[in-house]
Formats: structure tokens, C-alpha cells, sequence
């Protein structure tokens, strides 16, 4: 309710340069974090690991600050999806055009839910 109230009143205020000015550098400041799901990246894991999917669950952890939900949809994942590791590649294959910094963010999901 707290977030729909947000997004009501944020549709029925005015939206100034200001606002834009902000939202452009909140933007920016999430970028190596913040998966925009637009699945470009979709088969480029030779292992193929879902990515968007499993960065979605780590959003629920990290920016809907829902842990709980972050692992029940962590353990409905494949088995052979969980149990991949991205800290043992050498090095990711993934490119992310948004900035993404996939490993990392990936790596940090499975150390925090599998
Ligand atoms: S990681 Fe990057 S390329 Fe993949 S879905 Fe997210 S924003 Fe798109
Ligand atoms: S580090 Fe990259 S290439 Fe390796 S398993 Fe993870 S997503 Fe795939």
C-alpha cells in the first residue's frame, strides 16, 4: 500500500527539470546493480544461466528489501541453475549494453540465497 500510495502521488505531481536532473543521476548510480530486464542477454551464459531471472531475485532482496521472497524464488529455480557457481569462471561472457556488472551482481545472489 505504501508503494502504490508513492506512485499515486507521484503521478499527480508536476515533474520539473529538477526531478529529471535527479532521476538521470539515480540512474547512473545504479547502473552496475540494476537489472532493467531487458533480456539482451538472454543465451550468452555457455552455462546457461538465466541471468535476468536470477538478478530479478536478488532485486527482491536488495531493493524491495524482501529476503524471504528473494529465497523462495531462488529455490524454485532449476536445480542445475542453482547450483552454478559464477565464481568459478575465470571470466563472465555475459555483456550487459546497460552497464550490469553481471558476475559480480550474480555472484552476490548465489553467496546471499543458494
Ligand atoms: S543483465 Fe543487462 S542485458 Fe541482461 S537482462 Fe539485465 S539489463 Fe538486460
Ligand atoms: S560468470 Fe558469466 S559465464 Fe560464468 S556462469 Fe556466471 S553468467 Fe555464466
Amino acid at each position: 500500500m505504501e508503494m502504490l500510495e508513492l506512485n499515486i502521488r507521484a503521478l499527480s505531481e508536476k515533474f520539473s527539470a529538477g526531478d529529471e536532473k535527479r532521476l538521470v543521476a539515480r540512474s547512473e548510480a545504479i547502473r552496475p546493480y540494476y537489472c532493467r530486464m531487458c533480456y539482451s542477454c538472454r543465451g550468452q551464459c555457455p552455462k546457461g544461466m538465466p541471468v535476468q531471472d536470477q538478478l530479478r531475485i536478488l532485486a527482491y532482496a536488495d531493493f524491495y528489501g524482501d529476503f524471504p521472497l528473494a529465497q523462495r524464488s531462488f529455490a524454485a529455480l532449476p536445480k542445475e541453475v542453482r547450483d552454478l557457481r559464477c565464481a568459478d569462471c575465470a571470466e563472465c561472457s555475459v555483456r550487459c549494453p546497460n552497464g550490469v556488472k553481471v558476475a559480480d551482481r550474480l555472484i552476490r545472489a548465489q553467496e546471499l540465497l543458494a
